[in-house]
């Protein structure tokens, strides 16, 4: 039998309360990490979004590079072309001369308009990248300023975690390590932290089941510890 006296009792509620409290304020902080994880992750979608769009205008600009290499490479055959024309001996040469260099020319109008589609697109993309750098900026800013709120509510939780620490440590003092043991061991079953149940009118109100008669008349004495018999939990007498 673990005695109890009504101090020790109240020190029970009091740890009790001091433990629901701990956990609310230790799920702020959960929710803190959280948030700053959501706003990292929101923050580098964006920027490997950007990092696409600078990828694909840099091939563009590859393409670029390769139509203008094609038009100077078509254009020396032309002037090549021109040349021996000039120098043919039979009109049926000139005329496959001809033939060929209209060809060419073709060929050549051909890659400048290509040209012109993909500087059209560079244009439209550059434009692009740079509106969604200004919106990158603008999330950056938002995102550090969000930040520098989470941690200051954080830093206050934390604060306060560390105070109610020290409230569980002064508020132990008071308890037999017998009893401690025992509030820890039930609280462990109660997902609400509610290890102590009031009993009223002969009812457990951790579970509203009847306590047999000679448990409620002992728990109004305060000599010993007693558990309900249905859900475990630490009764106390409470006629209010
Ligand atoms: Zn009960």
């Amino acid at each position: 039998m673990t005695a109890i006296t009504r101090a020790q009792l109240e020190t029970l509620l009091n740890l009790q309360e001091i433990e629901i409290q701990k956990k609310a304020v230790q799920s702020i902080l959960d929710a803190v990490a959280e948030k700053i994880a959501a706003l990292d992750k929101e923050l580098s979608a964006f920027t490997k979004t950007i990092e696409k769009e600078k990828q694909a205008l840099s091939a563009l600009q590859e393409q670029y590079r390769e139509l203008e290499e094609q038009v100077h490479v078509n254009t020396a055959l032309i002037g090549k072309i021109e040349e021996k024309r000039r120098s043919v001996k039979t009109n049926r040469e000139y005329q496959s001369l001809l033939k060929e260099e209209e060809q060419l020319r073709a060929r050549k109008s051909q890659i400048e308009d290509e040209m012109l589609e993909c500087m059209s697109e560079m244009e439209t993309l550059g434009q692009k990248i740079s509106a969604q750098e200004e919106e990158h900026r603008q999330l950056d800013d938002q995102v550090t300023s969000d930040k520098k709120a989470v941690t200051l509510e954080a830093s206050e939780s934390e604060t306060r975690f560390a105070d109610l620490t020290r409230e569980v440590k002064a508020v132990e003092a008071d308890l037999t390590p017998e009893l401690f043991k025992a509030f820890v061991n039930v609280k462990k079953m109660c997902p609400d932290g509610k290890a102590l149940a009031p009993a009223r009118n002969s009812i457990c109100m951790g579970c509203h089941m009847n306590i047999p008669p000679q448990t409620y008349n002992e728990l109004q004495r305060f000599d010993s510890l007693k558990l309900c018999p249905f859900c475990n939990r630490i009764l106390y007498w409470d006629n209010a």
